[in-house]
């Protein structure tokens, strides 16, 4: 992704009504490989709690513990939702179903859609996320994180998983 898009969708998420709004209430998911890594550069085993999954806990003002300063404190290593930003998934047997935020609830989708090589690089490095996310969580922990819904979304993307290859060759697109 070159320089002025990355500005450009920073920019976006900068003019955010929500401010900060992917961080508040959010709970990213942890696999056990992610959180040796988040502890290896520091984070505290204090910021993680299990809630039938292992996940970042909030702030009592709602945000993110990893919150700080109006930004991820952790960006370079965050969490695979968290880098797959506004796309999310959810499962269907054996199928990876990837779905897009709408953009009443996400401005950086506005962009996405008018840039489709931005759209492609993003989707792809989201997808490779979630689906090495979605490997590395025991079956039960995943059972309860498709548990939770995701509103304001559409369906973009289908993938099995049974013999996933890099996008875009097994990725059935909407
Ligand atoms: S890990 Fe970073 S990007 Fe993810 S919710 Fe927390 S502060 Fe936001």
């Amino acid at each position: 992704m070159d320089d002025s898009l990355c500005e450009a969708l920073s920019k976006a998420c900068g003019e955010c009504h929500l401010a900060g709004g992917c961080c508040f209430e959010a709970r990213p998911p942890l696999s056990q490989k992610r959180i040796d890594i988040l502890v290896a550069n520091g984070v505290s085993p204090d910021a993680i709690e299990f809630a039938g999954y292992k996940r970042l806990k909030l702030r009592p003002d709602g945000f993110c513990m990893l919150f700080q300063d109006g930004r991820c404190a952790v960006h370079s290593i965050k969490p695979e939702t968290c880098v797959a930003g506004p796309f999310t998934f959810d499962m269907l047997g054996s199928t990876l179903r990837i779905f897009l935020k709408k953009e009443s609830i996400c401005p950086m989708v506005r962009i996405l859609k008018a840039d489709r090589k931005a759209y492609d690089g993003l989707f792809e490095v989201s997808t490779e996320k979630i689906i090495d996310l979605v490997r590395a969580l025991p079956t039960s922990e995943l059972e309860e994180i498709l548990k939770i819904e995701e509103p304001e979304t559409d369906l973009v993307a289908e993938i099995s998983l049974e013999d996933w290859k890099p996008c875009p060759e097994q990725c059935k697109r909407h």
